[in-house]
Parts: C-alpha cells; structure tokens; sequence
C-alpha cells in the first residue's frame, strides 16, 4: 500500500503521513483501553478503578468524583494548553466516525465519493442551537433526578460502575426500560444476551458514524451534533500561550491544508488573516493540514508565527458568503426556517428515544434530523414542480 492509500481514509492529499499514523494508533489503543478496562470489570470481577468517558459529567454533576469526573477535568484543562488535542487523539468516538468515514470509502458508494472527492462537508446555520439542545437533553435528567434523590458529594475512583451516575441504571447496559439491553454484572449474561447488547450498541455506532457521514460528509457527527463540543470550545483561545496550527515558514497560499482538514477550516484562510494562527475552535488537532502540506509551512506551535515575506494574493475574510469556496455547504433546497424546525424536530425525536437510555438520543436525532430534512426538501421539490 503506498502512502497516497494509506491516508486515502483520512482525506489527506500529501505525500507525508506520519502524524496519521500515530494518530490512528492512538484511536485504536483508546478502543483497546475500553475493552480490556470492560473485560477486567465485568468477566474477571478486577474493579481496580472506575470509568474513564465523557460520561464523568453525569458523575461531576451528581457530586461524584470517580475515575470518569478525573478524566473530564484532564480534559478540559489540556484544552487550555494544547487545544481539542482529545478529539483528535483520543475520544473513542472520533475513532468511530473516521472507522465509518474509511468504510464508507472503501465502498465506493458514488455519493459519498462524490462527497469525500472535494472534501464536501454538509453543514447547517443552528447546529449550535442542536449541540445546546443535544447537551441538555442529555444532562436534564440526571440534574433532576440526583437533586430529587440523594445528591451527594464523595470521592472514589473506583466507584461507582460505569454508567450508575444515569437515571435508569440499574445494573443494564441502557436504561432499564430499554427493550434492548444486557445484565452488567459477572455471571449475570450468557453469550446471547451479550451478543444482544453488543448488537444494540453496535447499530448506535453504526448511525451516529455510518448514516450520519454517508448524508452530511466525513464527521459530521463531531461538526453537527456531538454535545460535549459545546463544553469543550469555550476553553478554546483563552490561553495566550495554547499550542495552535502556526505558520513557521512562508505561504504559497496553495489551500492543500484547507482542502483536508475534516472539520472543514479554511486553514490557509485562519493563518493569513488571524496573525499566522489557527483560531478556529473547531480544530481537533488532526494534523491533516500539516500532513497536507508540501511545504511544512504549519507546525503546532504556542510560539509566534513567523511572518509572511513574499506577500500572498489578496484573501477573502469571508469565504462562507460565497459558495463556491466555503468548505462547508448549506443543503440544497433547506432554508433557515426548514433548517431551524429539523433541528427542533430532531431534539423531540432524540428526547423521545432517550427514554430506552442515554445512548439512544443519537439515533432519535440523527433519525429525526435527516428524516424531517429530507421530506421537508421533496416537499420543496415538488412544490416547485406544481408551480
Ligand atoms: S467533537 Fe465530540 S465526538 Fe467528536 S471528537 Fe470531540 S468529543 Fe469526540
Ligand atoms: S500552509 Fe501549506 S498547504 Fe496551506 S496554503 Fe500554505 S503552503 Fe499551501
Ligand atoms: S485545522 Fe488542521 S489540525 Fe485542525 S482540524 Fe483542521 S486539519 Fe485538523
């Protein structure tokens, strides 16, 4: 395989892949760390220590500091030094939605070629009104229910079991009244219960990374819907000294690092207007954009730019108002009022889903969101037709 396909799945362009790789053992490790972490809790009884996932903010907010509210504190403060270095690196989601982003690849499915080719990403006006909602969904209940209950503040990394700090827990996979579900406790599961719940957990993966990217472009989960961005950007820019993307050498104003960075920055655009920097809070911290350069023109870097000495073309500060060079589209036929409903649409069918657990709020969402905007554009197009 030469280097051009080895980083076919990521979107890169340039020759050099080096940050790709490590970053793909990285996600892989992370997906390791669960399964033998699982495997040691649940088959072999060893509960050394507790869950280590976003799911510590559930804990944080009922009081509980356990091995999870650690980590999520990790977390927010690396942000302040090195940026969304953990979405990058280390969420397992990530790790999930680029798994879908290469299946998808390798399928050949001609409109997501079509997509993945120009590196085409769907976007849309609210998603930060969908990414507030998506978070207090997601967080409401458990306020509710641990200020109702027994709120109580304690520390202990070992406990509780992963997952206990949601309403509903009882033991289970989801919520207990979830029609899907496995016993989590040692003896409590036979094979086909195990293969039950993994299949459950497995089609919530399968729709928040295949379906999702296959209509909305590479990590679209991570751009439209994931609610812990709205905690993590904040910290974003607050430091002076966080490591960036920083142009350490001349320009050529190419776009190789715009045309494949996933979250759809304009990076050429960031570090000609921004002093050198990349301040979009939307970087992750892949890398692909250093990948992608020729030139090794960026580097990660809290140090100051180096200026620009052979003056580059003219730049426009506002790309997104023209469409042919924003990287990330409006869908076609989907206006701000249609675009506004899909997303209160999608919070009601997510809040609906989230009744059988957490989890299954994303497949709700994601359902609801595509759903109301594909029938609200055949209604347009055929509305336009009768006229
Ligand atoms: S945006 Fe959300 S899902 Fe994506 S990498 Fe960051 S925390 Fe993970
Ligand atoms: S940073 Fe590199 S890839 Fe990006 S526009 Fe400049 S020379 Fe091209
Ligand atoms: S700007 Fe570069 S590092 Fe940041 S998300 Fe885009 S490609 Fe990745």
């Amino acid at each position: 395989m030469n280097k051009q396909n080895k980083t076919e799945h990521l979107g890169v362009a340039g020759n050099k892949n080096i940050h790709q790789d490590w970053r793909v053992a990285s996600l892989i490790l992370v997906h390791l760390y669960i399964i033998i972490h699982l495997l040691l809790w649940y088959v072999f009884d060893l509960q050394w220590w507790g869950k280590t996932a976003m799911m510590g903010i559930p804990s944080l907010l009922a009081g509980h500091i356990n091995a999870a509210a650690v980590m999520v504190v990790l977390i927010f403060g690396s942000i302040l030094f090195y940026g969304r270095g953990f979405c990058g690196w280390a969420c397992h989601m990530r790790g999930v939605v680029e798994l879908s982003d290469w299946l998808l690849r390798k399928l050949g499915i001609p409109k997501y070629k079509a997509l993945a080719k120009n590196n085409t990403l769907i976007n849309t006006r609210y998603r930060w009104l969908f990414r507030i909602g998506a978070i207090y969904i997601l967080t409401i209940g458990v306020i509710v229910y641990w200020v109702r209950n027994k709120y109580n503040f304690y520390i202990d990394m070992k406990s509780p079991v992963p997952m206990a700090d949601l309403p509903g827990y009882n033991n289970l996979l989801f919520n207990e009244q979830s029609p899907i579900n496995l016993a989590l406790h040692v003896n409590g599961f036979s094979y086909v219960d195990f293969m039950y719940g993994l299949s459950g957990f497995v089609f919530i993966w399968f729709v928040m990374g295949v379906v999702f990217n296959y209509f909305y472009g590479q990590g679209a989960f991570c751009r439209i819907l994931c609610p812990y961005a709205v905690l993590l950007t904040p910290l974003m820019n607050l430091n002076p000294l966080q490591k960036k993307i920083t142009r350490v050498a001349d320009c050529t104003g190419c776009r190789k690092c715009s045309n494949n960075c996933p979250q759809g920055i304009d990076v050429s655009r960031e570090i000609y207007h921004f002093n050198g920097k990349v301040i979009n809070r939307e970087c992750i911290k892949c890398y692909n954009c250093l990948d992608a350069c020729d030139d090794g023109v960026l580097e990660d870097t809290g140090k100051p730019a180096i200026p620009q000495v052979i003056p580059r073309k003219e730049y426009i500060k506002t790309p997104w108002l023209s469409e042919t060079k924003h990287l990330q589209i409006p869908e076609e036929k989907i206006g701000p009022v249609t675009d506004f409903f899909s997303f209160v649409f999608a919070l009601f069918a997510g809040s609906l889903f989230s009744i059988l657990g957490g989890f299954w709020f994303y497949v709700g969402a994601i359902f609801g969101f595509i759903g109301f905007r594909k029938a609200a554009s055949l209604f347009v197009a055929a509305s336009v037709e009768k006229g």
